[in-house]
């Protein structure tokens, strides 16, 4: 564990509040997902102080999730280097240098477009990987971003997310296309939690299976080229503070959780 020289820690009664919330969330993680799984909790920093960030590390913690290049940019700057950032904002393509730039960027998870991509690509040095999870609109909702699911009627072969999946694949060999990523509708999951499935994660489910499928048969002879870098899974991303139990019975892989974790953010007054 590396420590920080320039950021001033969280205050005892801080400190003592993230790790209660933490621990609680990280027991409810494990409680809820399948006995053979270990879903990476990703916990959502944005807005929140780099000292909230410490405490969580100096804690085990070591994923965690910012919407903004710039506040990424600069906590990267000061927290210790073995963090694993995962990008979880809006990509524009103009910022994909200064993302590409930060050295400890795990993943981003919000892949979108052809031409982000190759911004991404474009901006990575020679020898870095960087994964890439493509962002679905699972719930249509015109406020979500992200590119329409596929079921298995699909017309596959000029389908969006195929046409982004096989690009990455054959032409971004600096990208891994670890797996998919949707956030799916709040009321869609207010309404699962009390009955049973949540349509938009079994959208998702679906749209991967599809896509594993279609990668198979487009790339016989390298499957590996996407997917969890040891299981050779693609993963899904999907589950945040209201519905991340019900996301892990789903089978999701990666969880997103911010408000459980730091607590309520204030409003963020002006765009990033
Ligand atoms: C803010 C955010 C989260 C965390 O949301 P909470 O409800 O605070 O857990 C997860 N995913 C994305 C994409 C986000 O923007």
């Amino acid at each position: 564990m590396s420590t920080s020289k320039s950021v001033e820690p969280a205050t005892p009664e801080r400190t003592q509040e993230l790790l209660e919330s933490l621990s609680e969330i990280r027991a409810r993680v494990k409680a809820a997902a399948e006995a053979s799984a270990s879903p990476t909790l990703v916990a959502v920093s944005k807005i929140k102080p780099a000292s909230d960030v410490l405490a969580c590390y100096q804690h085990g913690q070591l994923d965690f999730g910012e919407n903004y290049v710039q506040e990424l940019e600069e906590k990267a700057q000061v927290l210790p280097a073995d963090i694993r950032w995962h990008f979880i904002g809006t990509l524009q393509s103009n910022k994909a240098k200064t993302l590409a730039a930060i050295p400890n960027l795990w993943s981003v998870q919000t892949l979108g477009s052809v031409k982000a991509a190759n911004a991404l690509e474009k901006a990575l040095p020679a020898d870095r990987t960087l994964r890439v999870l493509i962002q679905v609109n699972t719930s249509g909702e015109g406020s979500k971003s992200g590119i329409p699911p596929l079921t298995s009627s699909s017309t596959l072969d000029d389908a969006e997310l195929i046409l982004l999946a096989k690009h990455v694949v054959a032409e971004c060999p600096r990208l891994r296309l670890e797996g998919l990523m949707t956030i799916g509708s709040l009321e869609l999951s207010l309404e699962a939690s009390e009955t049973e499935k949540n349509a938009d994660f079994e959208r998702l489910k679906e749209t991967r299976d599809v896509l594993d499928k279609y990668l198979r048969e487009a790339f016989p002879s390298e499957t590996s080229k996407w997917g969890d870098q040891t299981s050779g899974k693609l993963l899904l991303s999907m589950g945040m503070s209201s519905d991340f139990e019900a996301a892990l019975k789903a089978g999701s892989d990666i969880v997103r959780v911010g408000t459980g974790i730091f607590g309520q953010r204030p409003k963020k007054a002006a765009p990033q």
